[in-house]
Order: C-alpha cells, then sequence, then structure tokens
C-alpha cells in the first residue's frame, strides 16, 4: 500500500453534533476501492486524484494517539465518511483496528460507517468501547437485491452479507442500523424495494433506517456515474439529463410519496428513521449501561 503524509487525523466537526451526535471525524486512508458507481467522495471538490486506490496515511495511528491524549471532551469519534475504512487492505494493515484500540485505551466513542463485513473481526474492539463510551454503526444498504447490489457497489460484499453483519454486531449489543442513502432515481427508488428492505430489517433487529430520497451528482462524480449508467442501464443518462440537468440534488421523481412510505413501514415495526431519536436512542442506552453510571 502507497502511504500519504498526514499531519492531523482527528477534526473537530465543524457543523455541531447533530449528524449521529458525533463531535470528531476522522478518515484513515484516502481512496476507496468499492468503486459504489454513485460514490459522492470522487467529486472533483475533494481533490482526490486516483480515488480507487487506497492509500494509508503515514503514521496515522502515532499522529492519532497525540491527538486523543491531548483532548479533554471525551465524545464520539466519527469513522468512514469519506472513504470506508474497511477496504481490502485493512485486513493486513489493521489502520482502523489500531485506531479502535487507541479510541479504547483514551475512552473515546466510536460511530463507523461501512458497507464491508470486515467490521466483524472487531467486534471485541467495539465491545470493549461501548462499555465505556457511545457507539453507533451504520451500515449502508441501498437495495434489498443482491444482484442489483454487485452491479452498483461492485467491490464490496452484497446486501444480504451486510444484513448478516447487522445482526451479528446487534447480538453483540452494539447499536447498529441502515444507512439507505444514496437512493438511486429510476433504480433504487422502486416503492416495494424500500418496503421490503424496511422488513427484511427489522426481521434482522435493525434499530435505525436513516434515509436520504435521493442522490448527489457534481463535477467528476456526474462523469462516472454515467459512464457506468451507460454500461448497464441503457438510457438511463438521458432519462436523468432530462430529468435533471446539471442538478445537484437529485432527489428521487416520487421523494415525497416514497418517503411516506418508508416512514410508515418503519413506525409498523418500530425502527427508527428521525436523526434526533436515533442520537437519543443510542446515547440513551450507553447513559443507562451500568459502566457509564461511573462517569
Ligand atoms: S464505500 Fe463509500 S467511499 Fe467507498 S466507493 Fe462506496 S460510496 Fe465511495
Amino acid at each position: 500500500m502507497e502511504f500519504i503524509k498526514a499531519k492531523t487525523i482527528l477534526t473537530k466537526v465543524k457543523y455541531g453534533n447533530e449528524w449521529y451526535g458525533i463531535d470528531y471525524n476522522m478518515n484513515l486512508y484516502r481512496g476507496c476501492s468499492h468503486r459504489c458507481i454513485y460514490c459522492d467522495s470522487r467529486s472533483n471538490c475533494y481533490h482526490i486524484d486516483n480515488f480507487d486506490i487506497v492509500r494509508g496515511k503515514e503514521n496515522a495511528l502515532y499522529i492519532l494517539e497525540r491527538e486523543l491524549s491531548k483532548k479533554q471532551e471525551k465524545g464520539v469519534i466519527g469513522i468512514g465518511s469519506m472513504s470506508d475504512t474497511y477496504n481490502p487492505l485493512e485486513k493486513q494493515y489493521e489502520q482502523t483496528r489500531g485506531a479502535l484500540k487507541l479510541i479504547s485505551k483514551y475512552d473515546f466513542g466510536v460511530s463507523i460507517d461501512t458497507k464491508s463485513d470486515l467490521i466483524l473481526r472487531d467486534i471485541d474492539l467495539l465491545k470493549e468501547i461501548n462499555s465505556k463510551n457511545n457507539v453507533i454503526v451504520k451500515i449502508t444498504i441501498t437495495t434489498p437485491n443482491d444482484e442489483l447490489s454487485k452491479i452498483i457497489e461492485p467491490n464490496v460484499c452484497v446486501s444480504s452479507k451486510r444484513l448478516q453483519a447487522i445482526k451479528m454486531l446487534i447480538d453483540n449489543g452494539i447499536f447498529t442500523g441502515i444507512m439507505l442513502n444514496p437512493v438511486l432515481p429510476f433504480i433504487t427508488d422502486k416503492e416495494e424495494d424500500i418496503k421490503k428492505l424496511v422488513k427484511i430489517a427489522s426481521e434482522y433487529g435493525v434499530k435505525f433506517i436513516h434515509t436520504y430520497m435521493g442522490m448527489t451528482l457534481r463535477e467528476n462524480q456526474r462523469d462516472y456515474y454515467f459512464n457506468e449508467l451507460d454500461k448497464r442501464f441503457i438510457g438511463l443518462r438521458e432519462k436523468y439529463i432530462s430529468y435533471y440537468g446539471n442538478r445537484y440534488n437529485c432527489m428521487v421523481p416520487n421523494y415525497k410519496k416514497l418517503y411516506k412510505v418508508f416512514t410508515d413501514e418503519c413506525d409498523k415495526y418500530g425502527i427508527l428513521y428521525n436523526m434526533n431519536d436515533i442520537i437519543k436512542a443510542y446515547k440513551k442506552e450507553i447513559s443507562n449501561n451500568k459502566q457509564m453510571s461511573l462517569f
């Protein structure tokens, strides 16, 4: 693996902690090899050359430990917003596992975004952190259909494997849910698929599903996405262009109705979907934990 220089690893979140209650953010890798056709992180504005090649950050764990040891506020650290921290190289390099050990050592909480079942390797550390602070895991699932997930997220495990990973995490006491984001117009926006996913999620004990009924498209990412559409979804590029033009926010055509279908289904199965409720639920669970009463 190629390594790039990094001066810092942890960033204090600018927008307050309303996004899953996180206080800090970090990416231990640059780039991602999962090749999701819709990936926003390949947009020009992020200035990541050769996005599909994963690079590590040099001395990441040394820098992280230095930063953690100086922080007074033991907040929740978000991992994986710009690159899936459980990429195939993580098996060998264990940067994420090393970071989780440090997060536990310094009593911070963690919020992980991933599509990979490699996260199961670190259940021991997630449980350890969970006994002292807040832990939330969000696994992205955009379709209940494995064949479709292979097309739109080709280099990571299929949706059914991700659901099994969610079950395993929940069975181990980790507050885990689904990021149903993006919802791809004319591809994953079928009412029956949304209903099916919520129903299956309820059977797997999923705690929450958070969604955005659409996708974003911007420079570079749009070209990549359209080229992928040309390979597997003939004629859709033209449909997108006529429907959305150069728009950044591309909500699915029937997003209000679809969101209502989604929330009705979640209500039916007792699955949370509102961000504030999700934050309250996972932080409250921990505050009820005996070990947290020590704080
Ligand atoms: S897992 Fe996330 S960062 Fe990686 S390619 Fe897919 S959308 Fe992009």
